[in-house]
């Protein structure tokens, strides 16, 4: 018998989980941990922040992944242990003969003095219901959207966050000027300055004024805090640095991008057997650039490491490799939605387009959420 141990149980952890279970003998063990009651798609923080749904209705319990034949256990991993292939869950150490690291993105706001004291964190659920709470009593004025350092998990989605928030706001009535500033020197880079022209210009047209270049500092008591100037708010809306959980940082295997290093196409880290996937890895693309932070790639690399880990349990030689194919929605209103999608590993360059805005991608992006609820929980 043998036996996966994954840790993390978001998009990466449970495709891994559930390809495995689909083509081990019924007899190996797959073993998912994750200190979260839920799942939930990211995307679904948006539109509960903006009140057109609720994150409960998005919610599945991890617990139920277990009708898949999968182990679930609900427990912190407070130790990683990558030469023995073994995590320590508290006093319970687990070891296996193959090891996966599927933990994210941490968000760490306390990196940014001022964050915690004026800021609402839009990336964390915690956080929505009281930056709901803010929005629906927000009487007018200076709003502020931040991206206080990059990467960060789905690049268009402050964007899309700052065009909901417009809407909603102009739809009641309420007399709003939004800024959304970001350390980088365009929209999104990825897309080249056309395409991020088309995104700026779609914003401008809205009302809304777009700052890139903008590396914050600080934020004190109404104003945030950059090298040569400052921008006042009467509502501050922030999206926090990211960086890999501490239980990672302290297991040796994040290299100098400061995220988990692996072979871009089999994901596999240093240590054989071992492979990490996902928001907690940096993969370089052709052009030197990292790839994005983005569930459709933990989902399409955490099969592709199941489908690696198969063959060499049944001493093959591994065939498949992770393609970078995939994207993200853009929701720009008005019942639509573009999308930035490609071919992110392509050489000698990165194959990367938005698409135009339409029902269409609106009604892909539903489904996307719809889809992967039904297929894992139901
Ligand atoms: C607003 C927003 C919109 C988004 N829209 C899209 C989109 O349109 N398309 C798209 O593809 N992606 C989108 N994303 C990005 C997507 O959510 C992430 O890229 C994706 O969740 C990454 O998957 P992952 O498996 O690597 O990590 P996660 O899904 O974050 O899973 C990591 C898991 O590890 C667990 N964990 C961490 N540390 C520990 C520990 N010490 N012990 C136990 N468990 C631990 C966590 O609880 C978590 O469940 C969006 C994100 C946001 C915030």
């Amino acid at each position: 018998m043998k036996r996966v141990l994954i840790l993390g149980g978001g998009f990466g952890g449970i495709a891994t989980a559930r390809r495995l279970k689909q083509k081990l003998d019924p007899a190996d063990e797959v073993i998912l941990v994750d200190r979260r009651e839920h799942f939930m798609v990211g995307f679904r923080k948006t539109w509960a922040l903006v009140g057109q749904s609720t994150l409960e209705a998005g919610q599945r319990p991890l617990d139920s992944l277990t009708r898949l034949g999968i182990r679930v256990l609900r427990d912190p991993v407070t130790r990683i242990d990558p030469s023995g292939h073994a995590a320590s869950l508290g006093d319970q150490r687990l070891s296996a003969d193959a090891l996966v690291i599927a933990l994210g993105a941490e968000l760490a706001p306390e990196t940014v003095p001022g964050f915690q004291q004026y800021a609402l964190n839009v990336y964390d659920p915690h956080d929505i219901p009281r930056a709901s709470q803010a929005l629906t009593e927000f009487q007018g004025g200076k709003l502020l959207i931040g991206i206080f350092g990059a990467p960060y998990k789905c690049p268009p989605a402050p964007y899309e966050m700052a065009l909901l928030v417009n809407d909603t706001l102009k739809s009641r009535g309420v007399k709003v000027s939004v800024e959304i500033f970001s350390p980088q020197p365009m929209s999104l880079p990825i897309l080249g300055q056309a395409s991020c022209d088309l995104i700026e210009s779609r914003l401008a047209d809205q009302g809304i004024t777009f700052l890139p270049n903008h590396k914050a500092t600080a934020i004190e008591n109404g104003e945030v805090v950059f090298a040569n100037e400052r921008r006042p708010f009467d509502l501050l809306l922030g999206i926090p640095p990211h960086r890999p959980p501490a239980v990672v940082r302290e297991s040796g295997l994040v290299g100098d991008s400061g995220w988990v290093s692996v072979s871009p196409r089999t994901l596999e880290t240093q240590f054989s057997g071992v492979y990490a996937i996902g928001d907690v890895v940096q993969v370089a693309m052709a052009n030197g650039k990292p790839l994005p932070k983005a569930g459709i790639f933990a989902e399409a690399m955490g099969e592709t490491v199941a489908e690696r880990i198969v063959s060499t349990f049944k001493g093959q030689e591994p065939e498949a490799v992770f393609k970078g194919e995939g994207g993200c929605y853009l929701e720009v209103g008005a019942g639509q939605a573009m999308m930035v999608k490609g071919q992110f590993l392509a050489e000698p360059e990165p194959e990367v387009m938005l698409t135009e805005a339409s029902t269409k991608y609106l009604e892909e992006k539903k489904s996307f959420e719809t889809q992967r609820l039904q297929t894992w929980f139901e």
